[in-house]
């Protein structure tokens, strides 16, 4: 058999259910039995109603004993098969009980298949829909036959042919697979829909989670700050104002280059995590493109290595805070000129995209990214370089998000990187 529900406590629950519900509709006919007992004043005993008693009784032993075999740890799967194979021989004898071929009853076997769809799916209730097909079919051709004698003589089928009955039959059997057929489609979409629900609600709590614990991260880095500025500065005054020997001065250098670094490494997270909700503004990207790289050209990671060589348009605008372009710009230069050797170019070229975007493209003549790099380089804290804090790009991203503007990167090892930037501009 396979195993249709992964899920144990979902197939337990449908159990319990379907062993309630039996014995509810159990009990429901008892009553009904002895109604009718009672309104027909019978004298004589009647077989037909003694036989459903029994049948009664014989569901109620029954449904103790599934409850027995769950309690002592019966496979589900295994006792789900059992019941629902047992309710279809509990309907045939109801069935004939109430008069086999003229009996009302055969719409049960159609609630046995409806449940045994939501238990097993599509090929358990073909199966079950064949089984009850088969036992119904069995029952009323031996009854047909006379092999079979019903309680109830009074409604004999003897009145129909042949092909009635055959009809009958069929018709009734054609009822069962449809019935399998839908019921197992709507049980297995409803199943399908529910993963999809459990996955969505998987995915809210972790995205909940992550941005909770964002938050944390930003205030533990806010905290970390001021007193890693007090030490900075406490050893500083301290190197300035006592004498060492050379290797305490090389310790008191340690101390101070790494609170340097994590000192930009708190600045940077804190970027990265909550960005200042800046001023926007509008400006020319001429202007702040040409100061940046001003201060860049002054800056130790260029300073007589790289040269840049730009090719800028005049009169373009756009409206962001003039620190957080200034910041995506520094981000990308600096990158570049990390990712050159020795001597090497960075060349800036702008250009206006049907006039509703500015495009602005950073090529660098640098080592380039691995293949397998590309896709990660966007990743908080992914960095190839020794001291990186792999944020740079992160920053990048999260302030352009915000101006709905776009990044893409291009690169060819040993050749360099092409990376473009793409803003809405200001007509
Ligand atoms: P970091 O610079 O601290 O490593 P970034 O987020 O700025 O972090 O960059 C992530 C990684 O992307 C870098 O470590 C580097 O491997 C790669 N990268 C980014 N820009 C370039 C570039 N222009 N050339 C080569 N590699 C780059
Ligand atoms: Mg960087």
């Amino acid at each position: 058999m396979d195993t249709p529900v992964r899920n144990d406590n979902d197939l337990l629950k449908k159990i319990n259910w379907l062993m309630f519900f039996r014995v509810f509709f159990t009990v429901f006919l008892l009553g009904s039995t002895i109604f009718v007992h009672y309104r027909q004043q019978i004298v004589s005993p009647n077989p037909s109603l003694e036989f459903l008693y029994g049948i009664i009784v014989g569901v109620f032993i029954l449904s103790i004993g599934y409850a027995v075999l769950l309690r002592y740890g019966m496979n589900l799967l295994g006792s789900a098969y059992l019941q629902i194979i047992l309710d279809t021989v509990v309907v045939s004898l109801i069935i004939f009980a109430t008069g086999c071929y003229s009996s009302i009853f055969s719409f049960l076997y159609i609630l046995v298949i409806v449940n045994s769809s939501q238990l097993f799916f599509r090929k358990g209730s073909m199966f079950i829909a064949a089984l009850s097909s088969i036992q119904y079919g069995l029952m009323v051709d031996l009854e047909y036959y006379g092999i079979l004698k019903p309680f109830d003589n009074s409604r004999s089928l003897l009145t129909d042919d042949l092909t009635q009955v055959t009809y009958k039959i069929v018709i009734t059997m054609v009822a069962f697979f449809a019935v399998a057929f839908l019921s197992s489609l709507l049980a297995e979409q409803a199943r399908s829909s529910r993963k999809k629900l459990i996955a969505m609600e998987e995915h809210v709590r972790r995205v909940d989670r992550m941005a909770y614990m964002g938050e944390m991260a930003a205030g533990l880095a806010h905290e970390i700050r001021n007193p890693l500025a007090s030490l900075a500065g406490s050893i500083q005054m301290l190197k300035e104002e006592l004498q060492f020997h050379p290797g305490q001065e090389k310790l008191m250098r340690i101390i101070l280059r790494e609170a340097d670094r994590l000192s930009i490494l708190l600045s940077d997270f804190l970027l990265f995590a909550r960005p200042p909700s800046g001023n926007v503004a509008e400006f020319l990207v001429e202007d702040v493109l040409v100061e940046t790289l001003d201060l860049f050209e002054k800056d130790i990671n260029c300073r007589r290595r790289v040269s840049i060589t730009t090719d800028l348009i005049p009169r373009v605008r756009i409206a962001m805070d003039p620190v957080h372009f200034r910041q995506i710009l520094w981000n990308l230069l600096l990158n570049a000129a990390e990712a050159i050797p020795d001597q090497g170019k960075i060349h800036i070229r702008m250009q206006n995209l049907q006039n509703e975007f500015v495009e602005i493209r950073i090529a660098d003549t640098g080592h380039g990214i691995l293949p397998e790099h590309i896709h990660s380089i966007f990743n908080p804290f992914f960095t190839t370089k020794p001291i990186g804090t792999g944020l740079g790009l992160s920053i990048v991203h999260r302030l352009l998000e915000t101006y709905g503007g776009s990044l893409d990167v291009e690169s060819q090892i040993n050749e360099g990187t092409v990376v473009t930037l793409k803003i809405k501009n200001v007509k």
